[in-house]
């Protein structure tokens, strides 16, 4: 065992060389590379080409043309380096010859070329034939040994494939070529080195899925023969990482499993008389939930759920009537008194709205509540108005919270910080929040033996494969039912053609007293701050067009990413209080956001999001009384797309819920154009490989099997030292 571990420790330190230790780059090509994420040779070994090149265009050196981009097969003699003779290059220069004719190979600022290839062996070569004085050569071509010419060169079309080259192509950057990585990647093969890396999935495995084990994988990614082994080698990569992710939450998992939190059995009578004052019935999927959570509230270690549910699904009053089956029962074993409960919310607006909503819940029980944000601390009841709250200091905020007196702390991030400290911490609620890192659940608990309850809420659904990956660590409960009698949005796809009709109709709204939001188009742009200045300028120019042209009378103001979260509060609060008639928006305008009033939405450029994200964003119209309208503006009509478009669009007016959608748009767009991966840290394939449900059930059935027997990375790392080692390497997803 021990002579396994060193060999671990070997080839990873061979993984994990840094490239400029191995391989001679100047200051552009390592910042080039750094670009790229690129520093050790295993990154240079999992940069997955982007495609290959096909070349089937051998010829014969007496066919070639100048100008002609083709393959070449021969001896290759005279391999030297040398620098250029004007320019002081560095170069690498040769000459090909086959039974017809010579021509000359040069390569410039790839000096290592002529040590990568021995004189007198065979190669092809792939290039683009150049002229110079009557002299045909090859500049920077692709090369490659190979251990026999193909016999039928210049003769006929190739079938079969046999002398088919595939070219990787890579995502490059500025000095750093595909053929760079090709060179370096071939270079990397040869050294031994290569050929003892070990593989981190376990051989049963790789035979189980067939799969290529690690070597043969990085081999035919590389340098495939044919596409299929591309295609395979892909296979495996992707489902060495989505087993990793597995791996991880199994992992996760099992760590909350060995931890203890309160042991809360919370009698059905207690929930019944609480939810028995709703002017509503639940429905039976919020029924479902919370029946779930009381579960896990029993089994001694903390709860780890995801609440997934649309805008308006009711996941507030969950949350309440598990808070409040927490607070009012004694935790077994214990004696003391009433355990606390902390509900965290994103934003401020959001804050209060809970807490105004938590009161509501609340006032007829003996039960304290108290909101903390960057502004300032409340609490209810108040002293002086027992049906209202008060604002309070913030020491004396901490002192009650830290005594136990407020049994229900509602806040924004402030919650975590440091100098809120908690007496019995039970159960923490996080709202629109898509993941919670272990680090901040840490942060939570830190002067606590016992650790609370998780329950995150979110309103954006993820379709089951997605969720399984990112969030597989977490137990799911969905909300995929409506409170009955809610009005359904009525969802128009509108044409440039009929923009000015439809703004009719919103008119009259409007003159009811109803509120308009307007989306503003999303704007594909790279650089983040570039993408918010252009789209603070579209809102902007939007906001002046539809006050000066379409909407004169009305009040508008506008809402946008480059305000301070203090100011969009304000705007927000403002258009609550109905002080703005039409609030024109980018997309961030804050989810679950209540303004009742609010019950149209126009959506500028409508094809530019995906259909869960149009959905989220129609959802801010369904809170009130009045029927609710989103409008869908696309401007694409009349292009060839737009038939497409349509269809697609045409969904939201037939998909029952969110998740539904998800699915939807997982099928047409992929899951890394959706889901933006880069903010992940998940890679293209595995992304893909993500829409594969068979694949990511395996990868987390094996993932589970393995955690069954070594539950921790210790325990993990005596049977499987490559694989605990590639995962404690591996980053916590995490995103918000
Ligand atoms: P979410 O947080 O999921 O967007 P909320 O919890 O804020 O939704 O609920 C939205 C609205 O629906 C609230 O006004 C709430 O009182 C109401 N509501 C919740 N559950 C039900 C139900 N079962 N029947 C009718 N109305 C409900
Ligand atoms: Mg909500």
């Amino acid at each position: 065992m021990v002579a396994y571990i060193k060999l671990t420790i070997m080839t990873n330190i061979f993984l994990s060389q840094k490239i400029n230790n191995f391989s001679r780059i100047n200051a552009e090509q390592e910042k080039a590379l750094k670009k790229l994420g690129i520093t050790t040779l295993k990154d240079i070994l999992y940069h997955i080409p982007t495609r290959y090149d096909h070349n089937s265009s051998a010829k014969l050196i007496r066919d070639i043309v100048p100008g002609e981009q083709l393959t070449l097969y021969g001896k290759v003699r005279g391999l030297k380096t040398g620098k250029s003779f004007k320019s002081k290059v560095s170069k690498a220069e040769g000459t090909l010859d086959d039974d017809t004719g010579t021509i000359k190979l040069l390569w410039f600022h790839q000096p290592y070329i002529a040590k990568l290839i021995q004189n007198d062996s065979l190669v092809k070569v792939s290039g683009k034939i150049s002229e110079k004085s009557g002299n045909l050569s090859m500049l920077n071509p692709h090369i490659e040994s190979v251990s026999e010419i193909p016999d039928n060169i210049g003769s006929t079309l190739f079938e079969g494939g046999s002398t088919e080259t595939f070219i990787p192509i890579y995502n490059e950057s500025k000095g750093i070529t595909s053929r760079w990585f090709f060179n370096t990647i071939q270079k990397i093969f040869k050294s031994k080195e290569f050929s003892e890396i070990q593989d981190p999935i376990p051989e049963e495995i790789l035979k189980k899925y067939n799969l290529p084990t690690l070597l043969s994988a990085l081999i035919w990614l590389h340098t495939p023969k044919k596409e299929a082994d591309a295609e395979v080698a892909k296979k495996r990569f992707a489902f060495e990482e989505i087993f990793h992710i597995q791996l991880q939450n199994e992992l996760r998992k099992a760590e909350y499993i060995r931890e203890k939190a309160f042991e809360i059995d919370v009698p059905t009578s207690l929930i019944n008389t609480f939810t028995e004052r709703f002017p509503f019935p639940l429905t039976e999927s919020q029924a479902t939930s919370i029946q779930d959570i009381l579960n896990d509230f029993k089994k001694g270690h903390p709860m780890s759920r995801l609440l997934e549910g649309d805008v308006g699904s009711g996941k507030t009053a969950v949350a309440a009537v598990t808070a409040y089956g927490a607070i009012a029962t004694r935790p077994k074993g214990q004696n003391f008194g009433t355990l606390q409960v902390a509900y965290m919310a994103p934003t401020e607006i959001l804050a209060k709205q809970h807490f105004e909503s938590f009161i509501q819940y609340f006032s007829h029980l003996p039960i304290s509540i108290g909101l903390i944000t960057g502004n300032g601390c409340r609490k209810f009841p108040s002293k002086i108005n027992p049906t209202g709250w008060t604002d309070i200091s913030r020491s004396q905020f901490l002192k009650w919270v830290k005594g136990g007196e407020i049994s229900i702390v509602i806040g924004t991030h402030a919650l975590i910080q440091k100098s809120v400290e908690f007496k019995h911490l039970a159960y923490v609620i996080i709202d629109e929040q898509h993941r919670f890192g272990t680090a901040q659940r840490q942060k939570l608990t830190r002067k606590q033996k016992l650790v609370p309850h998780l329950l995150s809420m979110t309103a954006t659904p993820i379709p089951r494969t997605l969720a399984l990956t990112l969030y597989g660590d977490l137990d799911l409960s969905l909300l995929d039912q409506m409170p009955l009698g809610r009005k359904k949005v009525i969802t128009k796809i509108v044409h440039e053609s009929e923009r000015d009709k439809t703004y009719l109709d919103i008119k009259k709204e409007l003159q009811e007293g109803r509120q308009l939001y307007v989306i503003c188009p999303r704007i594909n742009e790279p650089d983040p701050d570039k993408e918010a200045s252009l789209l603070t300028k579209s809102v902007k120019a939007e906001a002046k067009r539809l006050s000066k042209d379409v909407f004169p009378g009305h009040k508008i103001d506008i809402m946008h990413s480059k305000m301070k979260p203090a100011e969009k509060d304000k705007v927000m609060d403002r258009f609550s209080k109905h002080e703005i008639d039409i609030l024109v928006s980018t997309s961030v305008v804050e989810v679950g956001v209540n303004v009742p009033n609010a019950s149209l939405i126009i959506i500028e450029g409508g094809e530019r999001f995906g259909l869960s994200q149009l959905h989220q964003l129609r959802g801010r119209v369904i809170r009130g009384t009045h029927q609710p309208y989103c409008f869908v503006f696309t401007s694409e009509s009349g292009s060839k797309k737009s038939d497409t478009t349509v269809e697609r669009l045409s969904a939201l007016e037939q998909a029952k819920n969110g998740f539904e959608l998800s699915e939807l748009d997982l099928k047409m767009r992929g899951a890394g154009e959706l889901y933006g991966n880069k903010q992940w840290g998940i890679s293209d394939i595995a992304m893909n490989a993500i829409q594969n449900i068979k694949m990511v059930e395996a990868a987390r059935n094996e993932a589970q099997s393995i955690v069954r027997q070594f539950a921790t990375i210790p325990a993990l790392e005596s049977q499987y030292p490559l694989l605990a080692e590639s995962i404690s390497n591996k980053k916590e997803i995490h995103f918000e």
